[in-house]
């Protein structure tokens, strides 16, 4: 399963604590969209896997940020997602 977290204007938020359904449905898809096009990425050196973080002022104008172990790795994920 892909590591990632949501922030919305500076308030760390998941699909589970969503109190608004439409806003849960929608980090849900994000989630999903994210775990289908980097799920299975690792690091070929240090078989570490990737860490995204969707990041925004509001939820529906997220932007993904990527960490991870080495610049290789996080080039490799943002091909995919970007
Ligand atoms: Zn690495």
């Amino acid at each position: 399963m892909i590591d990632i977290s949501f922030e919305v204007n500076g308030r760390k938020v998941s699909p589970n604590n969503m109190g608004n359904a439409i806003e849960a449905a929608m980090l849900s898809s994000i989630k999903d969209s994210v775990s289908q096009s980097v799920g299975s990425i690792r690091c070929a050196e240090h078989g570490q896997k990737p860490k995204i973080k969707a990041k925004g002022r509001s939820i529906d104008s997220l932007s993904l940020e990527v960490t991870g172990c080495c610049d290789a790795l996080i080039e490799q994920v943002k091909k995919k997602i970007t």
